[in-house]
């Protein structure tokens, strides 16, 4: 717990070093602490420690965590999602990450219909093609996003992308490079529903170069909470 502390004062530092080297504002960067798989307690010291966004990837857990801290915390789902699921998060989450099939938007549009809301996604990418089978193709993407902004009450709101584990992070540039640009191009073409604002990139390994090519959200997890247990879930 004494750890979360300093490490959360770690990485907003580091975010903000990046921001810097970029040019850019460290408000433009929202960090996303990815707690999956950690108590609620571990929730309760990051919230203490000003930190309200959180990433979780499974979607009973989702649930268990909201019962004990409701809307205390935004709640950010960034895993893949099944369409019978949806139920039980439309009303929880603030923002899908992982939207990747036309099948799952339409899903997501219904619950959202149902529960009078508008839900706010972003489309994922599978640039590491061997390491997760989630994600649409870099091609498929604008054609995605035309279907899915047809959609009474969904909201595209940018891109997310899960990049390869890799020694260096510098290894991964070119690939948040890549999204950055492939957002802009979507933005362009002024799609109605579609903003195209948050580009949702860069975890524990590599968030710094992410924010240096444009990434509005990092999703740090091991960084802020430490390593995970699997098997203590
Ligand atoms: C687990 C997870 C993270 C956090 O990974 P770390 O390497 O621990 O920072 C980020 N994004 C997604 C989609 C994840 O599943």
């Amino acid at each position: 717990m004494e750890n979360i502390k300093d490490n959360i004062k770690i990485v907003l530092d580091n975010i903000e070093i990046a921001a810097k080297k970029a040019g850019r504002n460290k408000e433009d960067i929202i960090l996303i602490a990815v707690s999956k798989t950690k108590p609620v307690e571990c929730i309760e010291e990051a919230l203490k420690n000003g930190l309200i966004n959180m990433g979780e990837n499974k979607v009973q857990e989702i649930r268990h965590k909201y019962d004990v801290l409701g809307n205390n915390v935004k709640w950010h789902m960034i895993g893949h999602l099944q369409t019978n699921k949806v139920k039980y998060i439309i009303d929880k989450v603030s923002l899908i990450h992982s939207v990747d099939s036309l099948k799952l938007a339409e899903k997501i549009n219904a619950e959202a219909i149902k529960s009078d809301k508008i839900m706010d996604i972003l489309i994922q990418l599978n640039v590491a093609h061997e390491e997760t089978k989630f994600g649409l193709m870099t091609k498929e993407v604008t054609d995605f996003v035309i279907a899915v902004s047809k959609l009474s009450n969904i909201r595209i709101k940018g891109l997310m992308t899960i990049a390869p584990y890799v020694i260096n992070s510098e290894d991964n540039r070119h690939i948040f490079r890549e999204i950055k640009q492939l957002a802009v191009d979507i933005k362009r073409k002024n799609i109605d529903n579609v903003s195209m604002d948050i580009l949702s990139m860069g975890m524990t390994n590599d968030y710094m170069v992410a924010i240096e090519e444009g990434s509005t959200m990092v999703r740090v997890g091991t960084g802020i909470f430490g390593k995970r247990d699997y098997n203590k879930r």
